[in-house]
């Protein structure tokens, strides 16, 4: 059952990639909870461990079920290896571990998930690692932050959750110039909607918790690129440092990409339908989605992406009290602060996921205290639009 990847489309790809079938003809992918292999003698164990001969020793280094998700994902953002892991978060510190040293220095753009900070600003600054953020859409303020001692980029395309996007090829350019990495956090689009590293980036990151799953269910990451950097890098950070993938969350995730770009168009579908209804709303004053003209960077949106994925933002007039409202009034949406679901969530940023910024710091990222963010799921648009509809009128 190998395919050869090259001759696939992106379908068959996420349906197929990496499953090897093993002598019991079985259809579905298997899932093989262990924690060890067997050998057959004492050379063969010996080969194992001295790395002359290949195959399984201990899950925390290869796992068949996770394997298989690993070759998938690769498949699927066209890179040459994967490293899965026990969640996004560990992907971040997998990548940035495994490929940086005290000493040197790290751009960021300013809007990435709110952990992904504090790992940066807590935990690699005690290893000696430095962070400088940046606006996402502003090439002079990365050029800027670029010292000699800077090895690596680190974005989220589109930005949650005011939806600003990073010109993915501009900044592979400007990264590749200064002998630095760009890293792409690709969880809001994935490769059914974006491929990064055909844009010229060189590291992949995935949060497989979102829409990877697509239903809620599992956490777990993934990070891609060559074979260098992730097959031996961070591959080697992680087999020592062990934050790996359980091979049942690699088994959901696998389920998950089968039907990923059939969803990401689904998800796509309905955000836009709500975007633009939301912007004729006489109580919004303004919605942040790139699918919509109004986008001011709704033409990079439409040459970078394949679609404008499920995430919308919008602003109501009359501040805290009024977003409260509309977000209270809903009976279907869920108010959790997860997306890439099936189901619809609603969140109020300024108190939830941004709560800890200073209200300064708030104001810089353009987080106002009326702005809502739906992760817009596949219910009928007509009851997510009326169960917003029960706050907005
Ligand atoms: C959720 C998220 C993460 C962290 O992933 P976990 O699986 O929760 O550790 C990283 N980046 C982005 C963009 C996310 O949304």
């Amino acid at each position: 059952m190998d395919l050869e990847l090259d001759d696939y489309g992106f379908d068959t790809l996420a349906i197929r990639a990496g499953q090897h079938r093993t002598a019991e003809g079985e259809h579905s992918e298997p899932i093989f909870p262990t924690s060890s292999y067997v050998f057959a003698n004492a050379a063969e164990a010996a080969a194992r461990f001295a790395g002359s001969q290949p195959g399984n020793i201990y899950s925390r280094f290869t796992n068949p079920t996770v394997r298989t998700f690993e070759q998938r994902l690769a498949a699927l953002e066209g890179g040459i290896s994967c490293v899965a892991t026990a969640s996004g978060m560990a992907a971040i510190l997998a990548t940035c571990l495994g490929l940086l040293k005290q000493g040197d220095h790290l751009v960021s753009s300013r809007a990435v998930f709110g952990t992904t900070t504090v790992l940066f600003s807590t935990y690699l600054a005690r290893c000696g690692i430095e962070t400088s953020y940046v606006p996402l859409a502003d090439l002079d303020a990365w050029k800027a932050a670029i010292r000699p001692n800077t090895r690596m980029l680190f974005i989220e395309t589109p930005s949650n959750p005011l939806t600003e996007l990073g010109d993915i090829r501009a900044l592979a350019v400007l990264a590749h110039a200064h002998d630095c990495l760009l890293v792409v956090d690709n969880c809001f689009c994935t490769p059914a909607l974006q491929r990064p590293l055909e844009l010229g980036a060189d590291i992949v990151i995935h949060s497989a918790t979102k829409y990877l799953d697509g239903q809620g269910r599992c956490v777990g990451g993934a990070v891609v690129g060559d074979a260098e950097r992730v097959g031996k890098d961070v591959y080697g950070f992680l087999r020592t440092c062990g934050p790996t993938l359980s091979p049942f969350n690699a088994w959901v995730f696998l389920k998950g990409l089968e039907t990923l770009s059939l969803r990401m168009r689904a998800h796509s579908a309905n955000a836009l339908a709500l975007a633009t209804w939301l912007e004729m709303h006489p109580a919004v004053t303004r919605v942040y989605y790139p699918g919509l003209a109004s986008h001011p960077q709704h033409a990079l949106a439409a040459r970078q992406q394949r679609d404008f994925g499920g995430i919308v933002s919008f602003e109501v007039r009359g501040g805290q009290q009024a977003a409260w409202k509309v977000i209270d009034a809903t009976r279907m949406l869920s108010i959790t602060a997860n997306l890439g679901d099936v189901k619809s969530t609603i969140t109020h940023p300024a108190t939830t996921t941004h709560g800890r910024l200073t209200p300064e710091q708030r104001a810089d990222a353009g987080i106002t205290d009326g702005l809502i963010r739906v992760a817009v799921g596949l219910e009928d648009i007509a009851d997510i639009r009326a169960d917003l509809a029960r706050g907005l009128d």
